[in-house]
C-alpha cells in the first residue's frame, strides 16, 4: 500500500502547485469521511480497550476521537465552505489552527502508545471497571474539544499567524509540518523497536502514510490550499485511512467469527458429552432393571417354596440357578455398555450368530415362559461367521426378544409366536430377524421407535432400539422394522460376513 501511495505522489507531485478553484464544495464530504473513519477507527479501540484493559490503547483511542473532533471545526472554519449557512466569521487563523492541532496532536498520542503499551501488566490485571473508564475519557476529550474549539475561533487575535490570505500559508506555519514530521519519526522509530502485535504494525502503515499526505499538503503544493497537490494528499491519506481501517474491521470480524463458531461447537461438545451421559444412566438402568426384577420374583418364589409346610427344593433350586443366570447377565450388561462406550477396548471376535442366538434364547426362557409365548427358529445351517462383539450383539437380541414378547402381553386372540431367523442375504451379508405375533407397530410411530427416551411402555426408559441400533451400525451394519404379516413386527438386522467363513462343523446347530 505504501508503496502505491509513493507511486501516485510521484504521478501528482509535478503539477501539484495548480490550483483547484471552486473545490471547497467536495470539503464537506472529505470531512465527513474523515471523522467516521476516525470515530470508528476509536470506537474499535476503545472496545480492544474494555477486553485488554490496556491503557496505551485507552490512549491511542483517545488521540483517534480527539482527531476525528477536530475535523468538525476544521471543515465548519474553513473559508467558504459553510459561508451559506451565516455561521460567524470565525478568523482567517480558526481552521490552520486546528489543523495544527491535529497535525501535531495525534503523533503525540500515538507516541504515548508505544511508550505505554510495555508497562500495562499491571493495568491488565486491575478491576476498575471499564465502562466507567470509557465514559469518562470519552466525555474528557469532549470536553477538551469543545474547550480548544471555542478558544480558537473566539481568539483569533492570539493565534499563531499561520495564513497569510485564505489560500497561502505563510512563514511560521513552516515549523508545524515540520514538527509533525519529527515526530512522526520519532513515534515510527519507538514503534518499530517495541513492535510486538498486528496494531503495532497497522500503526506504523498509519504514520508512513501520514507523513507521505504531509510531505504533499506542506512541501509539494508548498501549503497552498485546495491546490492538487493539497486535495491529491488528502485524498491518499484518506484512502490508505479507510484500507487501515477495513483492515481493523476484517480482522474483528474474523475474530469474532471465529469466537463465535468456538463457543458454539463448545457448547455443542458440551451438551453432547450430557445426551452422552443421561443416555448412558438411562441405558444402564434400562439393561439392569430387568434381571433385576427377574432376580426378586425368583428369590420371593424360592422364599415361598422354602416358606411351605414340605419345602419345594427342587423348586427352590430351580429358582436359585435363575438368580444365579440373571446375576451373570447383569454382569454381562454392564461389561457390554462398558465396552460399547470403550472405544479402543471394543473386542472383535468371530461369531457363530446360530450359536449366539440359541445362546440368547436360552437365557430368554423365563421370560418366555413366563409371556406363555412359543419360540420358532429358522437357522441357516451354512451361515458364514461375522466379526463382532458377542456381548453387544446378544444385548441387541435380548433386547428384541424382550421387546417382541413385551408387545404380545396383551394378544388374547391369537398364538404369541416368537420367530427367531439366521439366513444369508448376498452379497457378503447376514440377517436376522426376531418376528412377533404382537400388536404391532403403530403407524404413527413408526420412524420414533428408534430415537432415544421413545416409549409406549408404561416402565419403559426408550432407550433400548436405540441402543440396538448404535450397535449394529457400530458393527458396519443396520436394523429396521417391518410390518408382520398379518400381525406383529419384524425387526431385522444385517451384518457383513467374513469372505469365506462358512460355519465350522463343530459349531454347526444340531
Ligand atoms: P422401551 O422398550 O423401553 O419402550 P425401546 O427403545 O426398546 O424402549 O422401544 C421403543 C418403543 O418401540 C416401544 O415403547 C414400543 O412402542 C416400540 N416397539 C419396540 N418393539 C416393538 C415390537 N416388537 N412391537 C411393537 N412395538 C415395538
Amino acid at each position: 500500500m505504501l508503496v502505491a501511495v509513493a507511486g501516485a505522489v510521484l504521478v501528482t507531485a509535478p503539477v501539484a502547485r495548480v490550483s483547484l478553484a471552486n473545490t471547497e464544495i467536495f470539503l464537506p464530504a472529505y470531512a465527513a469521511a474523515i471523522f467516521l473513519n476516525e470515530l470508528i477507527t476509536a470506537v474499535l479501540l476503545l472496545a480492544l480497550f474494555s477486553v485488554q484493559r490496556s491503557r496505551a490503547v485507552l490512549v491511542l483511542s483517545i488521540g483517534y476521537l480527539f482527531s476525528g473532533l477536530m475535523v468538525v471545526p476544521w471543515a465548519l472554519t474553513f473559508p467558504g465552505v459553510f459561508a451559506s449557512l451565516g455561521l460567524p466569521d470565525p478568523g482567517l487563523q480558526s481552521t490552520a489552527s486546528i489543523a495544527a492541532l491535529r497535525r501535531l496532536g495525534f503523533p503525540l498520542f500515538v507516541l504515548a502508545y508505544a511508550l505505554l503499551k510495555n508497562s500495562d501488566s499491571s493495568v491488565r490485571n486491575s478491576h476498575a471497571p471499564v465502562r466507567g473508564t470509557i465514559l469518562r475519557s470519552v466525555a474528557g476529550v469532549v470536553a477538551i474539544a469543545c474547550g480548544f474549539t471555542w478558544l480558537i475561533v473566539t481568539g483569533d487575535d492570539a493565534l499563531p499567524r499561520f495564513m497569510s490570505d485564505t489560500r497561502n500559508v505563510s512563514e511560521p506555519w513552516q515549523y508545524v509540518p515540520a514538527t509533525a514530521v519529527f515526530l512522526y519519526l520519532i513515534g515510527l522509530t519507538v514503534l518499530w523497536r517495541r513492535q510486538r502485535s498486528m496494531l503495532d504494525f497497522w500503526l506504523i502503515i498509519v504514520l508512513c502514510t501520514l507523513l507521505i499526505e504531509l510531505i504533499h499538503l506542506s512541501y509539494l503544493s508548498a501549503g497552498i490550499r485546495l491546490s492538487v497537490g493539497w486535495w491529491a494528499g488528502r485524498l491518499y491519506g484518506l484512502i490508505s485511512a479507510s484500507l487501515v481501517l477495513l483492515v481493523l474491521l476484517s480482522q474483528t470480524t474474523t475474530l469474532y467469527a471465529r469466537l463465535a463458531r468456538s463457543v458454539s461447537a463448545e457448547r455443542r461438545a458440551r451438551e453432547d458429552r450430557l445426551v452422552t451421559m443421561e443416555a448412558l444412566s438411562a441405558l444402564i438402568a434400562h439393561e439392569v432393571n430387568q434381571p433385576l426384577a427377574s432376580m426378586v420374583t425368583n428369590a420371593d418364589a424360592g422364599l415361598r417354596w422354602l416358606g411351605r409346610k414340605s419345602p419345594e427344593l427342587e423348586e427352590t433350586r430351580a429358582a436359585l440357578k435363575r438368580i444365579v443366570n440373571d446375576g451373570h447377565r447383569a454382569g454381562n450388561v454392564i461389561e457390554g455398555i462398558k465396552t460399547m462406550f470403550k472405544k479402543s477396548a471394543q473386542e472383535r471376535v468371530p461369531l457363530n450368530l446360530n450359536q449366539l442366538i440359541s445362546d440368547v434364547l436360552r437365557r430368554s426362557q423365563g421370560e418366555v415362559q413366563l409371556g406363555r409365548v412359543s419360540v420358532e427358529t429358522g437357522f441357516d445351517e451354512q451361515l458364514p461367521l461375522t466379526t463382532g462383539n458377542p456381548i453387544q450383539l446378544q444385548q441387541v437380541l435380548l433386547n428384541l426378544i424382550s421387546n417382541a414378547i413385551e408387545a404380545m402381553n396383551s394378544v388374547t386372540d391369537r398364538p404369541r409366536v416368537l420367530g427367531v431367523r439366521s439366513e444369508r442375504h448376498a452379497p457378503g451379508s447376514v440377517v436376522v430377524s426376531v418376528g412377533d405375533t404382537g400388536i404391532g407397530l403403530d403407524p404413527e410411530h413408526k420412524d420414533q421407535i428408534f430415537e432415544p427416551f421413545f416409549t409406549t411402555n408404561r416402565d419403559g426408559m426408550g432407550m433400548g432400539l436405540m441402543f440396538c441400533r448404535s450397535i449394529v451400525e457400530a458393527h458396519g451394519g443396520r436394523l429396521w422394522a417391518t410390518d408382520n404379516v398379518p400381525h406383529g413386527a419384524i425387526f431385522q438386522f444385517i451384518l457383513p460376513h467374513n469372505e469365506d467363513s462358512a460355519l465350522p462343523n463343530k459349531w454347526k446347530l444340531p
